[in-house]
C-alpha cells in the first residue's frame, strides 16, 4: 500500500534474458497518476517534457507561440492561457506526482459583477477573466471569488477508497506500452504466453518506485516509446 503522496511502488516482472519489464504489478496511485495524464491539456505536457525532446511538430508550434510578439496578438490574449494551462483542479489532488513537478494547476479564480451584486436585482453574472464586461451594467466582472473543491473523502492521502479514478481494492496490472487491467491469473499468463514465456526461472521481480522524476519520464517515454516501463525503471 502506498501512502506516502510523494513515491509509488511498483513491482515489475522483468524477463532476465532480454532485460525487459513484461509487467508491473500496481496499485491505485499509479493507475490514477497513469490515467490523470490523459486530464493533461496539450500546452501543459509539452512544458512538463520540455518543448525539445517532444517528438513530432508539436514542440515547434509550442515554441512558435512563445516566440510570437504580443503585437500579432489580439490585446486581450495572454499567452499562458495556451503556454501554461490551467488543469482542471477536480481530480487532480490525488495525482500529485506531476503536480509538483511544476504543474501550473492552481486555485482557479472567478469574477463576478460588484456593481450588480451591491445594486440587488438578482443579476449574477460570472466570469473567469476579470477583464469581461457585465451584459447588464456593463462595468467590468472584477469582483474576485475563490473557486472552493468539493469535499473528498481524503483530499491530503492516496488512501484506497477515496478520489482519484480508480478502486483500490485490486491491484492493477500494466504492460510495457501501458495496458492496463485488473490483475489477474488469467491476464499474467495471457501477456506470459505474449512474451513465450515457459519457465519462471527465466524472470525476475524487482520492487521500483514512482517518484516525481520518475513521473515525468513515464510521460516522456509515453510519448515516445511502446516500452516506457522498460525505458524509465531499466534505463534502456
Ligand atoms: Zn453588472
Amino acid at each position: 500500500m502506498a501512502t506516502s503522496v510523494s513515491t509509488v511502488s511498483l513491482k515489475l516482472l522483468i524477463e532476465k534474458k532480454t532485460q525487459k519489464v513484461i509487467f508491473a504489478e500496481a496499485e491505485k496511485p499509479f493507475v490514477d497518476f497513469l490515467f490523470h495524464l490523459m486530464s493533461l491539456p496539450l500546452g501543459t505536457i509539452i512544458k512538463l517534457v520540455s518543448q525539445s525532446s517532444m517528438v513530432g511538430s508539436l514542440g515547434n508550434l509550442y515554441g512558435s507561440i512563445k516566440n510570437i510578439s504580443q503585437t500579432y496578438l489580439q490585446p486581450n490574449l495572454n499567452k499562458d492561457v495556451l503556454l501554461n494551462p490551467k488543469v482542471a483542479t477536480h481530480y487532480s489532488f490525488n495525482a500529485p506526482l506531476l503536480l509538483a513537478a511544476g504543474d501550473p494547476s492552481e486555485a482557479k479564480k472567478f469574477y463576478f459583477c460588484t456593481n450588480c451584486l451591491n445594486y440587488g436585482g438578482g443579476r449574477r453574472s460570472i466570469s473567469d477573466d476579470p477583464k469581461a464586461i457585465c451584459p447588464h451594467c456593463k462595468s467590468k466582472i472584477s469582483g474576485e471569488a475563490s473557486y472552493v473543491a468539493p469535499v473528498k473523502a481524503d483530499s491530503t492521502s492516496m488512501d484506497e477508497s477515496g478520489g482519484g479514478f480508480v478502486k483500490g481494492v485490486v491491484t492493477y496490472m500494466v504492460t510495457d506500452d501501458l495496458k492496463v487491467m485488473p490483475h489477474s491469473t488469467i491476464s499474467t499468463i495471457t501477456v506470459l504466453n505474449d512474451f513465450n514465456i515457459k519457465d519462471f526461472g527465466s524472470v525476475e521481480v524487482k520492487d521500483v518506485r514512482l517518484g516525481v522524476d520518475e513521473g515525468l519520464k513515464v510521460l516522456k517515454a509515453a510519448l515516445q516509446t511502446d516500452s516506457v516501463l522498460t525505458t524509465v525503471f531499466l534505463g534502456k
